[in-house]
């Protein structure tokens, strides 16, 4: 991939990757985008899809500087029992290590000495402080110096995310950022999980479409979109934690917002 002009370059990977099955679509990226690749993992179904398919095609590496792509997750440290279960699971499965990134300790110690271990809830800006420190700053760390970045985003788990792409330069990292699964819909997700015996977070079993930190998620009652159950005591257009805007509280841009 050329990177005198990243953007076209990244789209123009985009629509190579359209026509391709998944396995295709990761062997293509881990050709064309020179450097280090990092996926990021929530353990959530889609990023299982992923995580199969990155082990299927021997494309699961420890460093990510090997031709191979390393998996990372964001261990917020308020994360379900059972995401830890998942990923225990996960890496037995696979013969893989998930790398963890967590909190610096001094933001954590402050944050909650000053507003109390579940003090998110007092205010948007507080829970997207505690989102900051304990998504975002360690997300920059996964990502410093990769030259590619892999999401489990799909355009059909919100409104937000209807514009998501399968590939797009992300100016503000300075790399691309890739979503090949943007295309998929949830169905096929769950029939992939079930057809090749995919572990998965065994919440999605009781009503948990999406899963993040266990005091700020909700099961989603028959009817109710995919993320209802996140930051639900907030509006709607607050619901974002930064992880896809660059900046904690930042604007969100169609398709660019929280993915775990
Ligand atoms: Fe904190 Fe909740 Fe954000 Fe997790 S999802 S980092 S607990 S505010």
């Amino acid at each position: 991939m050329s990177l005198t002009d990243p953007t076209t370059a990244a789209d123009d990977l985009g629509r190579s990757l359209a026509p391709l099955d998944l396995q295709d679509r990761l062997t293509l990226i881990a050709r064309e985008v020179p450097g280090r690749l990092v996926f990021t993992t929530s353990l959530g179904i889609e990023d299982q899809v992923l995580t199969h398919a990155l082990a299927m095609a021997k494309l699961a590496g420890a460093r990510g500087d090997d031709g191979r792509v390393e998996i990372a997750t964001l261990d917020t440290g308020r994360l379900f029992p059972e995401t830890y279960d998942t990923w225990v699971e996960t890496e037995a499965a696979y013969g893989i290590r998930i790398l963890a990134y967590v909190p610096e300790r001094a933001a954590e110690e402050a944050f909650v000495r000053a507003e109390g271990i579940n003090g998110f809830r007092r205010s948007v800006a507080a829970r997207q402080a505690c989102c900051g420190f304990r998504k975002v700053e360690p997300l920059g760390r996964a990502l410093h110096g990769a030259a590619g970045w892999l999401t489990g985003l799909r355009a059909g788990q919100s409104a937000n995310r209807a514009a998501t792409p399968l590939a797009a330069w992300d100016a503000e990292r300075g790399l691309v950022k890739l979503n090949p699964l943007a295309d998929w819909t949830r169905e096929r997700i769950d029939l992939f999980v079930r057809d090749n015996f995919v572990p998965y977070n065994t919440l999605h079993d009781k009503g948990f479409p999406s899963i993040g930190c266990a005091p700020c998620t909700r099961a989603v009652k028959v009817g109710e979109p995919e993320r209802a159950g996140r930051w639900w005591w907030e509006q709607e257009d607050k619901k974002e934690c930064g992880l896809h805007v660059g900046r904690p509280g930042a604007a969100v841009q169609p398709g660019r917002e929280a993915a775990v």
